[in-house]
């Protein structure tokens, strides 16, 4: 999502690069390129004018400043206007001062609701909260066992009408699970309501109904980012008709242009709260707009790299691989389970898509093969405990042993054993330089 504006600004805004002074018509010209690349993108007209007026405005204007040449002003004029396109802030969810919060989902059906109260559940639990989910959506027929199915995967409870009471009242549903998460001390209620395939007004009324009887603290809206400029119009007839506190932007893992999703704040008013990104519970984070901007700018979402990282450091775990790494005694277990570290982090295409001037990766992105990586795995779990600690033992009808077990070539296993020392005497070599 966002590859095509993102390599579109970012080349616009190299041309500038080495230009000592930027003349008026330099500024004009760039103003032109953005507005196209944002057109192209889907970003909503309204939206792309009051974006350029600003941009030349402050681009024009702009105090000479030391610390920045004319180049680095105007990217940092366009990041600024861009996080401000976003919503500027990161909004948190709004947490009732008597439990439960209550939180609605609303949206067009396959917008991507349901799986998003599982990443949502799942999320808050990782919070301390303990959130319940609750089935409204009565319309469609698999939409109560689908999320139960989602809140087993999130391991959270899950509030449904009892089967074979034909089809309830969602608003019943929805003000009965509000008593029973009091009574059952869940603090946090995700109420999924049904979708519509199109704006429909007899749906819509319902969600409205919903919310008044529940009195939301959060509506959120759900909104799939594939569906291009519809994804403004569709926000805009669930704003007049049910209202929403904040958007969720859905499948920006897909190759659509987006940009339109990107209008909806701007549009709408109301904040981007949480992006998913993939079918997974675990592809899902609340949305930055600084770090949304610098991505798409090209810079590298270095930030949310570093979170995850924090997320799933083990900090004893990676001093004592360090420790190892200076005497050269790292061994194969040490790689295996730094290896398991880095991939807790999510797919490695993702995570290098994060590094700044991934733009300019993308062919070498293609090419990191998951696959690879789960043999490294296997071969290394096919070996016994002792050659993991002492791979200089694993010798021919070791290796034989090991690439039969786990379903490889001899030569795979001869190949892993070469990089690793080869690795390690390169690593101690390093740690020599830097004293480690
Ligand atoms: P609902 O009708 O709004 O409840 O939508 P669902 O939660 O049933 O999602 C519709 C489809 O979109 C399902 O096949 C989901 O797996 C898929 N989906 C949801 N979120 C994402 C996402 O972020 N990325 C991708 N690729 N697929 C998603």
């Amino acid at each position: 999502m966002f590859d095509t504006l993102s390599d579109r600004l970012t080349s616009v805004l190299q041309n500038l690069r080495g230009k000592g002074r930027l003349t008026e018509a330099d500024i004009d010209a760039t103003a032109r390129e953005i507005r196209i690349a944002l057109l192209e993108a889907d970003v909503a007209l309204s939206v792309v004018r009051t974006f350029i007026a600003k941009i030349k405005e402050r681009a024009k204007g702009a105090e000479v400043s030391a610390a920045l040449n004319p180049a680095q002003q105007v990217v940092k004029i366009v990041n600024e206007e861009l996080v401000g396109i976003l919503g500027g802030e990161t909004r948190r969810l709004n947490l009732a001062k008597t439990a439960p919060t209550v939180i609605m989902l609303a949206g067009l059906q396959g917008a991507g609701k349901t799986t998003l109260a599982g990443k949502l559940a799942k999320w808050l639990k990782g919070q301390n909260h303990t959130p319940m989910l609750v089935a409204c959506d009565l319309q469609r027929p698999n939409a109560v066992t689908q999320l139960q199915v989602v809140g087993q995967r999130a391991e959270v409870d899950v509030f449904a009408p009892e089967p074979g009471n034909g089809v309830g009242d969602p608003v019943d549903v929805a003000r009965r699970s509000i008593e029973e998460a009091r009574r059952t001390q869940h603090d946090i209620v995700i109420v999924d309501t049904a979708g519509r395939l199109g704006v429909d007004e007899e749906l819509m009324r319902q969600a409205a109904d919903i919310k008044a009887a529940i009195g939301a603290d959060e509506v959120l809206f759900v909104v799939d980012a594939m569906i291009g400029q519809d994804a403004v119009s569709t926000a805009e007839a669930f704003r007049d008709g049910v209202g929403f506190t904040g958007v969720v932007l859905t499948k920006l893992d897909g190759d659509a242009r987006g940009g339109a999703a990107l209008s909806v704040r701007e549009v709408t008013g109301a904040p981007i709260m949480f992006a998913s990104n993939g079918e997974g519970l675990a592809d899902f984070d609340a949305f930055h707009p600084d770090r949304m901007a610098s991505r798409i700018l090209g810079m590298g979402d270095v930030l949310t790299l570093i979170e995850q990282a924090e997320q799933h450091f083990d900090q004893a775990q990676a001093e004592k691989a360090a420790a190892k790494i200076g005497t050269g005694e790292l061994t194969l277990e040490d790689f295996l389970e730094q290896m398991l570290a880095v991939r807790k982090m999510g797919p490695i295409a993702n995570l290098l898509g994060m590094l700044p001037g991934a733009g300019q990766m993308k062919d070498a992105l293609a090419q990191v093969d998951e696959k690879h990586i789960d043999r490294l795995q296997a071969i290394i779990r096919g070996m016994t405990p002792a050659e993991r600690q002492d791979p200089k033992m694993i010798n021919a009808s070791r290796r034989l042993r090991i690439a039969k077990g786990s379903g490889v070539e001899v030569r795979d296993v001869n190949d892993l054993v070469n990089r690793f020392f080869d690795a390690r005497k390169m690593m101690q070599q390093m740690a020599g330089r830097f004293g480690m």
